[in-house]
């Protein structure tokens, strides 16, 4: 039997790294966790909670509440992860823009940051796991097996996920908004004094803009096999 690993998914926004880790554990047999969908869904709480003003946050009530925000995933329809805040179904609205625009402010809270790493590494405690995020391999599992950053034009990126967005019959964005939230998480991400985002030393780079999702399936694969022989 192969050793289990961990495998890290780092990258900027919209690079396909979600689409690329399930596809990635289920070849595998591994479990999977979207790390961005957590930062979401608390934003997602904040946001109906009305915590925020403008671009400010209560971080007083935030604080106070998160003990109280249960973050979930479940199998949905064909085996898909899914979302749950304290119980409910939020896999569509933590993908909408209303916390899309918010997620980057609720991401560069320490208290929140910390809570979320701490949840993270439990779920990493038997290995067997792809997680995808921003800082998995600098601060949640700076040992894992397999680290790989993804990367990206920010064009390639904003047109990706506009064309999702309009496959789900969203037609309230231009593309220059979908471009404008992605170079803003970007600026904000890799700015920000809380485990900013950063490329881990020992990690493979992957620039997929010109790859197709075959040809980089393959790549991950290739590298999987390569971290388990060692
Ligand atoms: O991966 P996704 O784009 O869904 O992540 C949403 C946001 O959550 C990112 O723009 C980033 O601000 C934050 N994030 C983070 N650390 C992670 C995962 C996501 O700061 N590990």
């Amino acid at each position: 039997m192969k050793r289990k690993i961990i495998i890290a998914i780092d990258g900027y926004s919209s690079t396909g790294k979600s689409t690329m880790a399930k596809t990635l554990a289920r070849a595998i047999g591994y479990a999977y966790i979207d790390t961005g969908a957590m930062y979401r869904a608390v934003t997602l709480y904040a946001l109906e909670h009305d915590m925020f003003s403008g671009d400010s946050v209560d971080l007083a009530a935030l604080e106070a509440a998160l003990p109280q925000v249960k973050i979930t995933f479940k199998a949905g329809a064909e085996g898909r992860n899914e979302t749950y805040l304290n119980g409910r179904n939020v896999e569509a609205e933590i993908r909408s823009m209303r916390v899309s625009d918010k997620v980057s402010i609720i991401a560069a809270i320490g208290f929140v940051r910390r809570d979320m790493v701490r949840q993270q590494q439990a779920m990493g405690v038997e290995k067997g796991i792809v997680m995808d995020g921003r800082d998995i391999g600098t601060v949640v599992f700076p040992q894992a097996e397999m680290k790989v950053f993804v990367t990206a034009s920010a064009q390639v990126r904003a047109q990706r996920r506009y064309d999702e967005l309009r496959a789900k019959g969203d037609t309230s964005v231009t593309f220059d908004e979908v471009l404008h939230n992605v170079t803003e998480r970007d600026r904000i991400d890799t700015t920000r004094k809380e485990s900013p985002l950063r490329q881990a030393d020992d990690a493979l780079v992957l620039d997929n803009s010109h790859m197709t999702i075959d040809e980089q399936n393959r790549w991950l694969l290739e590298q999987y096999e390569n971290a388990v022989k060692v």
